[in-house]
């Protein structure tokens, strides 16, 4: 899998992606991901990227420029099967999205700034506009590492424990049962004892039934929508 990232901080993300599942993901061959500063395809003085909204108000806009400049060139060099921007007035970032992307080969995400980017650039190259909540950021950067992270843990060999990403919570539509690990005595409280009655009939029992507990007093909405 290859990322492409679009963005005027694209600083803001280089650690992210330097750590962790995501980093041991791209050691191993299974993605790449490329970050992409706006400013190195402005052809403007200063390499300004942005300018005052038409019809007034608050606020810049990212122009279409610089941003048609880098998709054309990215473009050019291999196809896309996503063309991704994140907005708050996107489709709600989910479990089920994160499964179907994580079977993209190639994918461009577009980080918005400031007011947003120019509608145009919106019209003409993007495939799917996501939000990662009812909420405003300040930049699409924390956006576009959150669902780089959901997915890239989906590619297989990603996560040490393959089967771990199958039984995280939203999986089969259901939350994560609760873990435990050593001192199985700690402060007078007992890890329950059939998870170390090593039965694992029972213990996965155990789990399906705390699983739909929780999601029963915690996201009932889950149980009826299973999205
Ligand atoms: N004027 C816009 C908000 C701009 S916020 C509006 O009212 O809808 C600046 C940028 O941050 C956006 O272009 C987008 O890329 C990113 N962003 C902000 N909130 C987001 C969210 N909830 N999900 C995904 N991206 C978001």
């Amino acid at each position: 899998m290859r990322i492409d990232i679009i963005s005027v901080v694209p600083d803001l993300m280089q650690s992210f992606f330097a750590h962790s599942i995501c980093k041991r993901a791209a050691q191993a061959g299974l993605v790449e991901v490329h970050l992409h500063d706006l400013h190195d395809y402005s052809t403007k003085k200063h390499k300004q990227i942005d300018d005052y909204p038409f019809g007034g108000g608050a606020g810049m806009v990212i122009s279409v420029e610089p941003l048609s400049v880098c998709l054309d060139s990215l473009l050019e060099q291999r196809t896309y099967d996503e063309i991704i921007f994140f907005s708050p007035d996107g489709i709600v970032f989910k479990q089920g999205l994160a499964n179907q992307l994580s079977l993209c080969e190639n994918m461009i995400f577009i980080c918005g700034h400031y007011k947003g980017i120019d509608e145009r650039i919106r019209e003409k190259y993007v495939t799917k506009e996501i939000s990662i909540g009812d909420y405003v950021l300040s930049g699409g950067e924390l956006a576009a590492a959150v669902c780089a992270d959901a997915i890239i843990r989906l590619i297989p060999g990603a996560i040490g424990d393959e089967m771990s990403a199958l039984t995280d919570s939203f999986q089969d539509g259901l939350l994560a049962p609760p873990v435990y690990t050593r001192p199985a005595k700690w402060n007078g409280m007992e890890v329950p004892e059939i998870l170390r009655s090593g039965n694992d009939k029972k213990i996965e029992a155990w789990r399906h039934e705390q699983a739909v507990y929780r999601t029963q007093t915690r996201r009932p909405d889950l149980l009826e929508s299973n999205e």
